[in-house]
């Protein structure tokens, strides 16, 4: 929760509506030169790409650091030009579509890919890689998804009747299972339901073939990528259902960790850069695991730093942080809670904007005040397409902000979860304390292990950042936590 932004929804609307006109144009895919189904001609596709663009930046946060950046640019510039991207066979309108590679603030590891050109790394991802070879085949495998035009292919098999479903699955993943809140919490934007569309295994090893030869033709060796692989499967087994979506979406880690040099192979004589050292210089210092100047929690309080305030939540709820939106979430998913902020320049005002949201039915309204900060708290209930929803929203003014702090239950539930609503926005304060106010992130350090030396030891006397493991540590490594570490070599630690 960087800097709270407020999600748009005029791109969902636009979502559904090339859905209903598009169905069923026929596409050349980019990678194989061959014809298929497609839901979007290629402008739709830079269309939709640019719109739901925003939303994922504004979801995830675009990571700060323009040397790394850079750095990311130019590694996808060397792949994208020796893919299909740059062959003069390929149309002019592709050829001329300008491509964007973005570095996302988020530990999760992940890669993925918007139609029309968007690309996007974690900084978790690059924490995990060992070395250029490894980026230039994961963003090949992107450019691949672009190129080979999997989203449109997709969309065109799930049919509109799927689409509305998502949004509702975004949330329900994110929360756990709830189904009240959906639509009011308007939170699964068309970027995310176009994440939630899992391409086809097909598409995959599609995308895949082309990662490794577009890196190999750029000179990589692209059999340095199985080695990562290998890391993912680790990661997979570790993290049980919370998986992340370069995980889910794509084969069995363990079986590409296999097919991969396979597909290197048939480049004879192949790539030969690796470029770890580069790489390595490149990374260091990049934050690890969660930042804590974009709001954390440590108990069952969430604090935030930059934004100076904290507020307590009910014990036990899951929490899930991101740059536009703090939900916490009953483990059952009986209640949901959201921390966003609001669009209007009063608590008042925007108390007033949503009492007159179409289909909401107000029990009570007014205003209040919040530890001396100027409040205002609309409760009752909204007609959503799964039913009814009954609510507590509490506007609260502070630091030149409106925020906004909705609970949301079945309407039989809310006798039981009204104080609890009410208790969270009522602990909503001002935040002083330095302990708090101070907390950095953990960033990497990049060392030579001295001789003899194994993770585990190195480890010793070093925080590990929350969320994540000296296990972790290891798979980021691409090593065991107990084996012996070759003389010299280098390796990622916490600082
Ligand atoms: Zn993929």
């Amino acid at each position: 929760m960087t800097s709270l932004r407020t999600a748009s929804r005029s791109a969902a609307l636009l979502l559904l509506a090339l859905v209903a006109s598009a169905c069923g144009t026929t596409n050349v895919n980019y990678v194989t030169g061959e014809e298929q189904r497609g839901a979007y001609t290629w402008a739709q596709e830079v269309q939709l790409g640019t719109e739901a663009d925003q939303q994922i930046q504004a979801q995830f946060g675009v990571y700060d650091d323009p040397a790394l950046t850079a750095y990311v640019e130019r590694v996808a510039a060397d792949v994208l030009q020796t893919s299909a991207y740059n062959d003069p066979s390929t149309p002019a309108e592709i050829r001329n579509t300008p491509f964007y590679f973005r570095v996302l603030d988020s530990p999760v590891v992940n890669a993925f890919a918007l139609p029309g050109g968007f690309i996007y790394v974690t900084r978790g991802l690059l924490a995990y890689l060992e070395n250029e070879a490894q980026l230039a085949v994961v963003l090949g495998h992107e450019i691949g998804h672009v190129l080979g035009r999997h989203s449109s292919e997709q969309a065109a098999r799930a049919q509109l009747s799927q689409f509305g479903l998502l949004g509702a699955a975004v949330l329900g993943g994110v929360v756990g299972g709830g189904q009240v809140a959906e639509g009011i919490l308007n939170y699964g934007g068309t970027g995310l339901q176009l994440l939630q569309l899992k391409y086809g295994r097909g598409a995959e090893r599609e995308a895949d073939q082309a990662g490794v030869a577009y890196a190999e033709f750029a000179g990589y060796d692209a059999t340095e990528a199985s080695r990562f692989f290998i890391s993912l499967q680790r990661l997979g087994e570790r993290s049980g259902q919370s998986v992340p979506n370069f995980l889910s979406t794509h084969p069995d880690p363990g079986e590409r960790a296999q097919t991969i040099p396979q597909l290197a192979a048939q480049y004879d004589p192949g790539g030969t850069e690796v470029d770890a050292a580069q790489y390595l210089a490149e990374i260091e210092g990049i934050i690890l695991g969660e930042d804590p100047r974009q709001g954390y929690t440590e108990g069952n309080t969430f604090y935030h730093p930059e934004l100076r305030f904290a507020f307590d939540y009910p014990r036990g709820w899951q929490t899930q942080n991101s740059p536009s939106a703090f939900l916490m979430g009953e483990p059952n998913g009986a209640a949901v809670m959201q921390l966003t902020l609001a669009s209007e320049s009063s608590a008042a005002a925007a108390g007033r904007a949503l009492a007159s949201q179409q289909g909401v039915q107000v029990q009570s309204s007014g205003a209040i005040r919040v530890n001396g900060n100027t409040a205002y708290r609309v409760e009752g209930a909204a007609q959503q397409q799964s039913g009814a929803v009954a609510f507590s929203a509490t506007f609260i003014e502070y630091g030149g902000n409106v925020y906004q702090l909705l609970g949301l239950t079945a309407p039989n539930s809310f006798s039981r979860y009204a104080s609890a609503f009410r208790s969270t926005a009522g602990s909503f304060e001002q935040l002083n304390d330095s302990r708090y106010l101070n907390r950095q992130p953990s960033r990497l350090e990049v060392m030579t292990a001295p001789s003899g030396a194994t993770l585990q030891s190195l480890l010793q006397g070093r925080t590990l950042p929350n969320g994540l493991s000296a296990e972790e540590v290891a798979i980021m490594n691409q090593t065991e936590l107990t084996a012996r570490l070759p003389n010299g070599v280098r390796v990622k630690l916490p600082e």
